[in-house]
């Protein structure tokens, strides 16, 4: 790690202070891009010509291809393409080349804004209130990716550059697979270490569960030598959501990780969608329920699949009238492991300093219950990633915020963190 002197970081933070408006007029015009997962790419085309002609970066410009990366074991399974997804990175190439590279590495997609009439104001259209930024992905991750671009700008502007190559990388599709940043990591854009300014209020992420997605679909119709006899599927509906409730309950009760021990249930199983009935006057006889169920560090994502596949079968078994056709379950988007750090690696140890140089403590650890890219990172890569970004709130939730005073200190924190890993060069 190198020492950078006080006066080089003095400088380098008053040039984060002085481009301040600028970081949040980026930061608004990134937000009125609607990028839903799978329609990012005009988001990262703004992007891209901004690391060009502003940053003066080598900029590659790709989608992720799923023929590449299918057989990955990391790879998540989709039901969409990438036509209107793509991968922007940007590069530095220092002098010293990959002795102490870093990537910076963000989302750029974002969750549905729906339903949007309940906003505040609309999710496109940021606003500021009380130092608050709102908007949808204002902190998941919008305004890590600003903070992330403007501590290298500032580095640039006050006269300098990292020794070693610097990587900045927005990757697409990570709120439903995190096939974006495999993609980008199975190309070969890897590095000594990655930060992933997701906006865990300025704490240190340590551990992350892991993340599966299912459907499971029903009929409730059946053909009988007398013809068809049926029941209700909204009705049935309520069974199929009892038994899943109900695997959820298990599983919490058999399954623990220490690094998890502070969360009341980091096995938490969401229903995100229930599709069932079309017409007031007709009996609705199919359904389906997708939803997204956790897991912890040492289990497997086919584990899980099969104690699902497994408990659905045998609760139905029992059942009078789903006995000879029980709901079925399938796997798609998310299959994601969960994961484990090391808090004391000297990447952690970088971290630590630079968190301390801009707000005179140590960052909190804090465990995730939720999946991050940094998994690839970890478990495919054999590279130290840490999550640690501004502070927010409602995420996937209406009226997201993220606290803009965070997004300063974190660009300064970023500034530090690329100047100490790295090492800086005079260039002017
Ligand atoms: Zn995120």
């Amino acid at each position: 790690m190198a020492t950078i002197a006080d006066e080089v970081m003095t400088h380098i933070e008053k040039e984060i202070d002085a481009s301040w408006e600028d970081e949040v007029a980026f930061l608004k015009d990134l937000v009125r891009y609607p990028s839903i997962s799978g329609e990012e790419k005009p988001a990262q085309k703004m992007i891209a010509n901004y690391l060009e002609k502003e940053l003066d970066m080598k900029v590659d410009r790709f989608q992720p291809n799923i023929e590449k990366i299918k057989n990955h074991p990391g790879f998540s399974p989709v039901e969409w393409d990438y036509e209107n997804s793509d991968i922007v990175i940007g590069q530095h190439f220092g002098e010293e080349q990959e002795k102490n590279s870093l990537i910076l590495q963000g989302h750029t997609d974002v969750v549905s804004p729906e339903p949007v009439g309940l906003w505040s104001s609309p999710p496109y259209e940021p606003v500021v209130t009380d130092g608050k930024l709102y908007g949808r992905g204002a902190a998941d991750m919008k305004g890590g990716l600003a903070a992330m671009i403007f501590a290298y700008r500032a580095i640039v502007r006050a006269g300098f550059e990292p020794k070693s190559n610097v990587m900045l990388q927005f990757v697409p599709d990570e709120e439903r697979t995190g096939n974006g940043a495999l993609a980008a990591l199975h190309e070969g854009y890897t590095a000594k270490g990655a930060l992933i300014p997701e906006p865990f209020g300025m704490k240190a992420a340590v551990a992350q569960v892991g993340s599966l997605w299912f459907r499971v679909k029903f009929r409730t119709v059946k053909k009988t030598e007398h013809g068809n006899v049926q029941a209700n599927a909204i009705e049935k509906s309520q069974q199929v959501i009892a038994a899943l409730k109900n695997f959820e309950k298990q599983l919490s009760e058999s399954v623990t990780h220490p690094a998890f021990a502070d969360q009341d249930n980091p096995l938490d199983m969401n229903l995100g969608v229930l599709e069932v009935g079309d017409f007031e006057s007709n009996e609705p006889v199919t359904g389906k329920i997708e939803g997204r169920i956790a897991l912890l560090p040492n289990e497997t994502v086919n584990e899980r699949k099969d104690q699902l596949r497994e408990y659905i079968q045998q609760t139905f078994a029992k059942d009078d009238w789903f006995n000879d056709q029980p709901p079925e379950v399938e796997f798609y988007g998310f299959h994601a492991e969960a994961t484990v750090s090391d808090d004391q690696t000297p990447l952690f140890k970088v971290l630590d300093a630079s968190h301390e140089a801009v707000t005179g403590t140590y960052p909190e650890r804090r465990s995730l219950p939720s999946t991050t890219d940094a998994r690839f990172f970890h478990l495919y890569y054999d590279m130290d990633a840490i999550c640690y970004g501004p502070d927010g709130g409602n995420f996937h939730e209406i009226d997201e915020w993220v606290d803009l005073e965070s997004v300063k200190k974190v660009t300064k924190v970023y500034a530090y963190m690329l100047a100490s890993w790295s090492g800086l060069k005079r260039i002017k």
